[in-house]
């Protein structure tokens, strides 16, 4: 009996097309086969493997356009942000495969011992729909450059842009080299379950503390990049309405959902009422609508229960006593209205919880101490934002996370994409983010 697993249109839960469920017995076979394609694949050597590789993603180079529709026919968010997207991945695809090589170049550690960097065997790659080619495309390149094989489970939300970019590869890449397993949680257990050496995953907390429960029992590797809180503080002296508009886009960024989106700012109770009218006036210009109406830059909530849950999120904090300056709880389907929340405290679950949609979220404090033990009074630790000017450092140096910002959003250059706290265990990007996709071996002689 072949099972499919279809894919909806989130602007209009219209029926977009359908791919294939794997079989939940069919996933040791697909792990078994790339076992038996990884001695290949190792042989042949890490110069042929790049070349192979940039090649496969010169082959997606003419379909930009096309990819990046159906990215935003499946996941929701407008055209630019998909093309961005796409781009950044065919384009960037080669150069963080070109920087992996490099970082997997074996090294002399003293006379005689040298340090190299080993393939570990079959890796399973799951990945969110948030971003579902980035996402997954930043496991998959270090995975493959390294010598491993990849068995693919991309999002149940978004099968279809994953499924278009591995055919692609497809047209390079060596059988058995990239497989993948389409399907939701059960197919990720089961994948992470299987044979596999490496599970690089990135999603929620919630599959990631199981991710990690089913891979102990075989000491699997394990690259996590999980969910986040992240807090913003805004300072006496900040530059306030650079503040509001950095506040305001970070927070709405793919309509919220994105896992370093600002999910609660704090701001000194002395510039409150100019940064939440600066930031209410910036918030009311965003428009919400499908991926391909101009002007549109916040699309749908990805799936209902999403939605529910954020609105949820904003009814808790109304009935506990917040301030809504804009938007709210009466939401139309689909889609949230730019909405913004003054008066955020910490019994409300917005405070403690990812809400995962473009909501502002803030509180004003009395003293600088409050507002750092707030933002840090969190099992999440992925990015903090500090906004001001004499004491940003000193605040930002206080960030229990893996990115601080200041001034500015976390991240950039060639620097790991990395949690702290429950938001991550092992990372990504950069040479030392690369090794990680490796078994490090000492050899002396
Ligand atoms: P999710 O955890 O529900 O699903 C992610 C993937 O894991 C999907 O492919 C899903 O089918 C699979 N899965 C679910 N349960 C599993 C299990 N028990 N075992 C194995 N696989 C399982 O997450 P999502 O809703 O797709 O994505 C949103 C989450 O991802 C948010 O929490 C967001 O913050 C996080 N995220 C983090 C980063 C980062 O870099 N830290 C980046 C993007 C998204």
């Amino acid at each position: 009996m072949t099972i499919t697993l279809i894919s909806y249109d989130p602007s209009n839960g219209e029926r977009l097309g359908q791919v294939q469920t794997t079989a939940i017995e069919q996933i040791p076979e697909l792990v078994k086969k790339a076992t038996k394609v990884a001695g290949t694949w190792i042989n042949l050597g890490l110069g042929e493997r790049l070349s192979i590789i940039q090649q496969a993603y010169a082959k997606a180079e003419p379909r930009v356009n096309e990819l990046a529709e159906l990215l935003s026919r499946e996941m929701g968010k407008d055209i630019q942000r998909s093309t961005g997207e796409v781009n950044g991945i065919v384009f960037g695809g080669p150069y963080i495969a070109k920087e992996a090589s490099e970082a997997f170049q074996a090294r002399r550690a003293g006379s005689g011992t040298t340090v190299e960097y080993r393939p570990l065997g079959v890796a399973a790659v799951i990945s969110p729909w948030n971003y579902p080619l980035a996402m997954a495309n930043n496991l998959i390149v270090p995975a493959l450059v390294a010598g491993n094989t990849v068995v693919f489970k991309p999002s149940e939300e978004t099968p279809l842009i994953a499924d278009a970019f591995v055919k692609i590869l497809h047209k390079v890449l060596p059988e058995g080299v990239l497989q993948i397993v389409h399907g939701d949680g059960e197919q990720g257990k089961a994948l992470v379950q299987s044979d596999v050496n490496l599970i690089a995953f990135t999603g929620s907390q919630e599959a990631g503390k199981d991710i990690m429960a089913r891979a102990a029992g075989g000491l699997k590797r394990l690259v996590m990049e999980l969910g986040g809180n992240d807090p913003m503080i805004v300072l006496e002296d900040a530059d306030i309405p650079a503040a509001a508009r950095f506040a305001v886009a970070s927070s709405f960024e793919n309509a919220g959902q994105m896992c370093t989106a600002t999910e609660r700012i704090y701001v000194d109770g002395k510039v409150a009422d100019r940064f939440e009218k600066l930031v209410t006036e910036v918030a009311s210009r965003y428009k919400t609508g499908p991926w391909n109406m101009p002007g549109v830059n916040i699309g749908p909530i990805i799936n209902i229960d999403q939605h529910t849950m954020i609105v949820d999120h904003i009814k808790d904090a109304e009935a506990k006593g917040a301030r809504i300056l804009l938007g709210g709880s009466r939401q139309p389907e689909r889609y949230i209205e730019p909405t913004v929340i003054a008066g955020l405290t910490p019994e409300m679950v917005m405070e403690n919880k990812e809400t995962f949609g473009p909501v502002v979220a803030m509180s004003s404090y009395s003293t600088v101490e409050d507002a750092i033990e707030r933002a840090n009074n969190s099992v999440y630790g992925l990015g903090a934002i500090v906004f001001g000017q004499r004491d940003a450092q000193r605040v930002a140096d206080q960030m229990e996370a893996g990115m601080v910002g200041i001034n500015q959003g976390v991240g950039g250059g060639n620097a790991p994409w990395v949690g702290a706290k429950q938001s991550g265990f092992g990372f990504h990007g950069s040479p030392d983010g690369h090794r990680q996709f490796t078994q490090v071996r000492v050899m002396s002689s």
